[in-house]
């Protein structure tokens, strides 16, 4: 099964800790990117063979596009995905839940919903410089009717001021309204953002690695108790509601990506990327680049997302591509030793109390570095 995502490069405010590809000034070539956005689905569809189990808007902001605006670019998807059951995710902002909204959203087909609640906290809130206070994600939640969409919420951590009593207020959003699924992401401190021009400045703490394992485990521990599973560092389900789009990012599908900045991969060697500016993906000339990962990256890769997953690394894919050597079998049975790596039904898993140290660990395994 294969994915699509379509990456609306639009937002209303720049986010003080966000390096995603996205502009706030758009309004005068808004409706020439959807054209376009539409336009490279129709040149690009073919390069996928398998049946599409997903379509993913994400962003940017893609809640703050019209109804019209999304059922434009649904129009192509739906004529490929005729008669199957499809996941079709709406990354959306909290401002942006209105009864209108929803309305029209489930009218177009869209099935599950991905929000932005980041924190409970307002005086947070602001400091992320967010378009949406707490009243709005309450608001917003109030108006989800049960059953009319699988809901997920994203939730951030390890932000300096934010303290347990701050966790537990968004920890309650799952008592009280129909959340099936929360990604729970540390925060980070990318380059080019203003939070990294803030600590580098010294107008901020630098962040606290112990504070973020603590809130991790804080997190992890209150969702177990409310039934959700963990399946991945990042995100807990509710039986039956693992995110089908991203897990076949995990599994290694093929997905296409559309729209400025959007990845794709064929599910085999290839891997493209738009280039991450709107203007230039308009105009369509050296807007792309492509690589074929050699076996050794295809390898590396494999460890790198499946350590990351309670499905840990399928065995038959590491025979697919010519088994264990001789030393990596040695590094394995220590990692086994070490009680970091278990067997867990014909795959390598990696141990719960080691998931934060997934991306090390998968290293010990890798082949050559990640490029060639
Ligand atoms: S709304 Fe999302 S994509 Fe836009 S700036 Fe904020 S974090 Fe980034």
């Amino acid at each position: 099964m294969a994915g699509i995502y379509i990456h609306i490069p639009f937002c209303r405010k720049k986010c003080t800790y966000c390096d995603f590809h996205f502009s706030t000034t758009f309004s005068s070539y808004r409706t020439a990117l959807i054209i376009q956005l539409r336009q490279e689905f129709q040149t690009r569809i073919h390069e996928i063979t398998a049946p599409i189990a997903s379509l993913y808007f994400g962003g940017g902001t893609p809640s703050l596009l019209s109804p019209e605006e999304l059922g434009s670019l649904l129009e192509d998807p739906k004529q490929y995905t005729r008669n199957q059951a499809v996941e079709i995710t709406l990354e959306v902002n909290p401002e942006d839940l209105t009864e209108t909204n929803l309305a029209a959203w489930q009218a177009l087909g869209i099935n599950r919903l991905s929000i932005g609640v980041q924190t409970m906290n307002n005086e947070l809130l602001a400091w992320m410089n967010r378009n949406h206070r707490a009243a709005d994600t309450c608001k917003g939640l109030n108006l989800l009717q049960q059953d009319a969409f699988s809901v997920s919420v994203d939730f951030i951590f390890g932000v300096p001021q934010q303290t347990e009593a701050d966790l537990t207020a968004m920890l309650t959003l799952v008592d009280e309204y129909p959340i099936a699924h929360v990604s729970a992401y540390a925060l980070t401190q990318e380059p080019q953002t203003l939070l990294h021009h803030r600590v580098t400045t010294g107008k901020e703490p630098q962040l606290n690695d112990e504070q973020q394992v603590a809130h991790y485990h804080f997190i992890e521990r209150a969702l177990r108790a409310r039934g959700f599973e963990h399946y991945e560092v990042s995100n807990y389900a509710k039986p039956g509601k693992r995110a089908i789009h991203n897990g076949n990012y995990w599994k290694g599908k093929a997905y296409l990506g559309i729209g400025p900045g959007a990845h794709s991969f064929d599910g085999k060697t290839k891997r493209r990327w738009n280039v991450s500016n709107n203007a230039q993906y308009l105009k369509q000339q050296d807007w792309f680049e492509e690589e074929t990962l050699s076996a050794d990256n295809q390898w590396n890769e494999l460890w790198l997302t499946g350590l990351r997953t309670q499905g840990g690394v399928p065995m038959a894919r590491l025979e697919a591509m010519g088994g264990l050597r001789t030393k990596e079998g040695r590094m394995l049975e220590a990692l086994i030793h070490q009680g970091k790596i278990h067997v867990q039904d014909a795959s390598y898993c990696l141990a719960k109390d080691h998931w934060l140290a997934a991306d090390g660990i998968s290293m010990q395994l890798f082949r050559a570095g990640l490029k060639d």
